[in-house]
Order: C-alpha cells, then structure tokens, then sequence
C-alpha cells in the first residue's frame, strides 16, 4: 500500500483555513499623493480572518500611510477601503463622517494600531494607559475596564508593573503596554507600524514574541510594517512589498522571502538580509 500522506506542516494548515476564512480587510485603488507626488498607487489588498500579512519596503515606500489610511488617520484621493464588509469613514448616504463619529465607528470596526513610538499617556500608569481608552471611548466601569487592563498586562508578562508610570518602563515594556491597550477593545484587525524599531536591539524579541503569540495562538488578524525578516518568515502567513507607493510583489512569506519575483523586493530583500 502506498504511504499515507505526510501530515500536513502548521504552514499549510493555516493557508487551508485562511482559504475558507471570511474577508476581513478589503482594499480597492486606493491612490494618494502629497502635493501632486504619488505616495499610494491603485493598491488592492485583500487580508483574511486570521491572517497575518508583513509589510516590507524601503523607508518612503508608503508603508506607514497605507496603514494610516486603513485606520482612517489620513485621507486619501482615490479608492475604497472596507473592514469586515463595511465602509470605514462613510455614512450611509455616501458622506464623510464627522472626526467623533469616525472615532466611534473605528471603535465598533474593531481597528486598532499600534505605532512605531508607543504613544503612551506618560502621567498614567501601565494599568490606566490600558483601562483609560475602554471608559472614554467605549464606555466601559471603572471595574470592568480595569479588570480588563490587569488581564491583558498578564497577557503580554506585565502584571508586575501594573502601576508602574510610562517612564519607569523600558521602551520594550512601554511597547507590551501598548500592544495591551490596542487589544483592549478586542479589535477584528490590529495595524502595527514597525512596533520594534524605535527599540534598543536588547529589547526587540520580547516585542515580537508577544506579536508572535497574539498571531499563533489568539489568531488575530495583523498587517505588520516591519524591517525584521526573520520574524516576517516565522510569524507572516503573507509578504506584501511596497516600492514607490506600488505593491510590487505579494505571496505566502517563505516564497517572497527566498524567491522574490520582482526585482524591486529583491534588491530591498539583498539590502536587510
Ligand atoms: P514608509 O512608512 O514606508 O517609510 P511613509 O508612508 O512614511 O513611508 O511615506 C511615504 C512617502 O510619503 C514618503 O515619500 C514621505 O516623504 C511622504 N510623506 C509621508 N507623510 C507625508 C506628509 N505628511 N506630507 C508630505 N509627504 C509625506
Ligand atoms: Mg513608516
């Protein structure tokens, strides 16, 4: 009898249940340019339920503003954008919405980011940077807002600085912190921008393997802009590579990463390897 097939690697196991998983973030054309200079040409993305897509491009390659304008933090000229099957930023009658209105919806969408330079409230504690957001913008107690900060703290290994300030943190620390206050309100897509680069090198693992984590056994959906090549092969279900405001080049990670077809993602991939 012929060998039985060989069990199929965690790699294929997740492409078989991304290919059956709903959309969860749709691009259509999105272009957009600062004072005539295209920064953002008729991209198209699609990222599923579950998946997790690394953004790689040279400094300059748009990679920042498309995640921006995904979180509706920037405007853009032409295209649409949808989350989970709505259109973010618009009424139902076609207009732009109002900034508060925008905030809200952001909110009920589910985007979170998270950015390069942690952006936390420097006067507030590990805990209250966590728990503040869930009781302003999305109406959450006291009581529940911060069991919920204390839980997420345990989550990425902080529940011992709990009340520790902002500036008693290392930048790696301050960074768990905010990875656990953009969980917080439990968002359908997490958007984070180089979450490691503004860290000493020291400190640069203990960030990814949080994200590694969140991806691998929260299966959180994550569209991550990053220099890290080794964690993109790991972690990255998909390799998307922005050149000149263009997407040259997307596919599963190991293909992009080993083989690059476009001589644009080679040359960056020669460049950070
Ligand atoms: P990346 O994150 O890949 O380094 P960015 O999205 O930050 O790239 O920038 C893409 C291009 O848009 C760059 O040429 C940058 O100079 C330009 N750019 C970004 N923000 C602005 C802005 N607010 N005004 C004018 N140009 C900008
Ligand atoms: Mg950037």
């Amino acid at each position: 009898a012929p060998p039985p097939p060989a069990a199929p690697t965690d790699r294929e196991a997740r492409a078989a249940r991304l290919a059956e998983a709903p959309v969860a973030l749709r691009i259509n054309g999105l272009s957009k340019a600062y004072g005539g200079r295209p920064v953002l040409q008729d991209l198209n993305l699609v990222v599923k339920a579950g998946e997790v897509v690394a953004l790689l491009g040279p400094s300059g390659s748009g990679k920042s503003t498309l995640l921006r304008c995904i979180n509706h933090l920037d405007s853009w000229d032409a295209g649409r954008i949808h989350v989970g099957g709505h259109r973010l930023g618009y009424r139902p009658d076609g207009q732009l919405m109002s900034p508060a209105d925008l905030a809200r919806e952001r909110a009920r969408l589910g985007v979170g980011m998270l950015f390069q330079q942690f952006n936390l409230f420097a006067h507030l504690t590990a805990r209250e940077n966590v728990a503040g957001p869930l009781r302003w913008v999305h109406g959450w107690s006291a009581e529940d807002a911060d069991r919920r900060a204390l839980a997420l703290l345990a989550r990425v290994g902080l529940a011992a600085r709990a009340d520790a300030l902002p500036r008693h943190l290392s930048g790696g620390q301050q960074q768990r912190v905010a990875i656990a206050r953009a969980l917080a309100p439990g968002p359908s897509v997490l958007l984070l921008d180089e979450p490691t680069s503004a860290l000493d090198p020291e400190l640069v693992n203990e960030v990814l393997e949080v994200i590694r984590r969140l991806a691998v056994e929260d299966g959180l959906t994550m569209l991550i802009s990053t220099h890290q090549l080794r964690f993109a092969a790991e972690v990255a279900d998909r390799v998307v590579v922005l050149a000149g405001g263009r997407i040259v080049e997307s596919g599963p990670a190991l293909q992009v990463l080993q083989q690059p077809g476009h001589p644009e993602s080679a040359r960056f991939l020669r460049v950070m390897a």
